[in-house]
């Protein structure tokens, strides 16, 4: 009797080579062969001509009508024609390099033949036939990814012999109540049905009961991780003083949006809790993170605890510092900048005041975590922008004997399907509300043909004392290419203002200190335009520059154009931002169109990921995902969703590890290593 741990090669029809081949595609077993699902289906179901568009694929039956004629194209290549007739439809089918179809397709002959149908000229380019009216259960045939010399047909034999082999010798793999409540296929309908479907229905649920399936196994991996951070990993129990607190935020210029409210009440009591915080907190650009980070680090220091607070770049850096002055100093809360650039003695005596205490709040690059900084009790971090806290830092601030409570500040809005994925070990708070009173930034898509009149806007807001900037084209391949674009920007732009104004030049090819220097001086606002390419920094603050020009824009997603156009509206001037793009494909057009219909970054963000897949998403080097097999995180969110309370609750259920009916799910989780603490983060 074959059973599903037997290896392949127990099957009819499987020798060593075929088992060597299937090896190489990962698959051992008969349980390996059968968890190897298809990427898609061919659709056989039989079409009706008169409805059928043209160049669409098509299966129909027919009988043939005439004398197939063969044409001669040179060496082993011919071209096969035959009339025939499917239903009232009197059309021709053309084969290529088949002429032994010649002897076969003869007159009053029923074939059943796929192929793509060219209305036009009414003729069905045929990719295959077969003879015969079309029998039953043949509506779709798997189509499965795979490697070396084991062709299709051979493939689903295989598999259609696994099917039946292992019959009802196999386990239910999800537990009994899931399936009720959410009325899935039980495992062997299931896998009958995502590789030989009867029909579009069982297909559809048996997808349906396997993306539930995988999202449930992978939120499962995730909640435990969650779980052993919170059970294992001791923090600090910050209690801070709630009086000072709220005096703090009375002392605020504005009130807080109800959002901003929100999240410091969420930060706030996971300072209070024992256990380390590991919180993503998102806002759009403008929305006012820094006064949320400046209120929850207040909080730490009147519980007696230092703050941190990372940015990715020096000026972020300094910027931050300059603004926390202004609240902290009033109040006797001592806040230092430490940078690359500052120097030895003052740093030697900052360090002094950090390891005795005198500091209460360090603001810095990363350059604040290095060895010799050593706080006297630091107990709050928060990283700004892009910035993910490695498991290389934690272990440092370990090291030094702190296990703070981290936060994490992004201004890229990710959707929330990708921030539960990607993030979803870490707790997350939204800002998902603008200061009242913001203007929005007016945006217009241009051609490129329209740059004179973009360059005279330009020019009638520099002449009432704002800033502009330019971005050139991205070429994500070549860096030099990138520089080189921005060069010719400015050589051009700087021809046509001719010393009237002053234009600036960043690139990525220019030393840290020359870019710091060059955003200095645009800060100050001795740059009147800046020519950049994409590295002018998130989370840059001038808020005289009002006018920003796109080169090229449709080249850029969403997100970042979104990003890009952050760096104007940030003062109490109009701001403006011209897209200039004569974008090619249909996607491109929509980009640009969003672009205009909307400032709200999550919006636009959720269309990034519709238009272009989570895989672009985080771009192309790191996206943190895992591969699904079936799951598809644009489409399978309000599965991800449900799946993310289920695995919520299984786990902190009693039952789950105990019976046996959770029995797979356990071992796959001991499996993925979660459980024993193999994977940190
Ligand atoms: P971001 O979230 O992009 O870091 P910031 O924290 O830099 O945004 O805030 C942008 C501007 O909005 C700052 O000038 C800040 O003082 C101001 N701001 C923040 N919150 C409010 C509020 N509730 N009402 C009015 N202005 C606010
Ligand atoms: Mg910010």
């Amino acid at each position: 009797m074959t059973s599903i741990t037997d290896p392949v090669i127990a099957l009819k029809g499987i020798g060593k080579e075929t088992a060597d081949h299937l090896g190489d595609m990962g698959i051992y077993t008969i349980e390996d062969l059968i968890w190897t699902f298809p990427y898609r289906h061919e659709d056989y179901r039989l079409k009706d001509l008169a409805t059928t568009p043209h160049n669409e694929k098509v299966t129909i039956e027919a009988r043939v009508e005439s004398v197939p004629s063969v044409l001669y194209l040179g060496k082993n290549k011919s071209r096969i024609q035959v009339t025939v007739l499917a239903g009232r439809h009197l059309v021709k089918v053309v084969f290529f390099n088949q002429n032994y179809l010649k002897t076969k397709l003869t007159p009053g002959t029923i074939v059943t033949v796929s192929g793509k149908w060219d209305r036009g000229r009414q003729v069905i380019n045929g990719t295959s036939i077969k003879f015969g009216p079309k029998t039953d259960n043949a509506d779709f045939e798997p189509v499965y990814s795979l490697k070396g010399s084991i062709h299709q047909n051979k493939f689903r034999k295989y598999m259609r012999q696994a099917l039946d082999v292992i019959g009802g010798d196999m386990d239910e793999t999800l537990p009994k109540h899931l399936l009720e409540q959410y009325q899935l296929l039980p495992i062997l309908d299931a896998l009958e049905g995502v590789h030989f479907p009867k029909d579009a229905n069982q297909a559809k649920q048996a997808r349906r009961r396997f993306v539930y399936e995988e999202l449930l196994h992978f939120q499962l991996r995730i909640q435990s991780l969650r779980k052993a951070r919170k059970e294992n990993e001791k923090g600090i129990a910050i209690a801070y003083d709630l009086q000072k607190v709220r005096q703090f935020i009375q002392r605020i210029p504005f009130e807080l949006t109800n959002a901003q409210k929100r999240v410091v009440n969420e930060i706030c009591k996971d300072l209070k809790e024992p256990h380390r915080m590991n919180r993503l907190l998102q806002g759009d650009v403008g929305s006012g993170k820094t006064i949320v980070a400046a209120i929850c680090l207040y909080a730490a220091v009147t519980a007696g605890y230092q703050g941190a607070l990372m940015a990715p770049t020096e000026i972020l850096a300094e910027q931050h510092a300059k603004s926390l002055q202004s609240l902290f100093e009033p109040i006797g809360v001592k806040i230092a900048l430490l940078s690359g650039s500052t120097k030895t003695k003052e740093r030697r005596l900052l360090l002094e005041q950090l390891q005795n205490g005198e500091i209460n709040i360090l603001i810095g690059t990363h350059a604040l975590i290095q060895p010799d900084v050593i706080f006297s009790n630091l107990g709050f971090v928060i990283t700004d922008e892009q910035h993910r806290f490695g498991v290389e830092q934690r272990r440092i601030l370990r090291d030094k004997g702190m296990n703070p409570d981290v936060l994490f500040m992004t201004a890229t809005p990710i959707p929330r399907t990708l921030a539960i994925t990607a993030f979803g070990e870490m707790d997350v708070s939204i800002i998902d509300e603008l200061p009242a009173g913001r203007k929005e930034i007016e945006t217009h898509w241009l051609k490129k043909e329209q740059l004179n009149a973009v360059i005279s806007k330009m020019e009638l807001e520099i002449r009432q004392g704002r800033q502009a900037y330019v971005i050139c084209p991205l070429i994500e391949e070549s860096e030099k290419l990138d520089v080189q674009n921005a060069v010719e920007v400015y050589e051009q732009l700087a021809t046509i203002f001719n010393g009237r104004y002053n234009v600036g030049l960043m690139h990525g090819r220019l030393l840290s200190e020359e870019k710091d220097e060059v955003m200095r001086a645009f800060t100050e606002g001795k740059i009147d335009v800046l020519v950049s390419t994409t590295v002018v920094e998130v989370g840059v603050n001038v808020p005289n520059a009002t006018f920003m020009a796109i080169y090229d824009a449709d080249r850029f997603g969403l997100s970042q154009l979104h990003q890009l156009r952050g760096r104007v509206g940030r003062g109490q001037h109009q701001s403006y931002c011209i897209l200039l793009a004569d974008p090619k494909t249909d996607e491109g057009k929509e980009r640009m169109l969003s672009m205009t219909q909307t400032n709200d970054g999550f919006k636009l963000a959720e269309k990034d990921l519709e238009l272009r897949g989570p895989g672009d998403f985080f771009g192309k080097k790191q996206s943190g995902l895992p591969d699904f097999k079936m799951a598809d995180l644009v489409h399978d969110y309000r599965t991800l969703e449900v799946a993310r309370q289920d695995a919520a609750k299984l786990i902190y259920d009693e039952q789950f590890w105990q019976d046996a009916e959770y029995r797979y799910l356990r071992e796959m989780l001991e499996e993925s290593g979660v459980l024993t603490g193999e994977r940190i983060d």
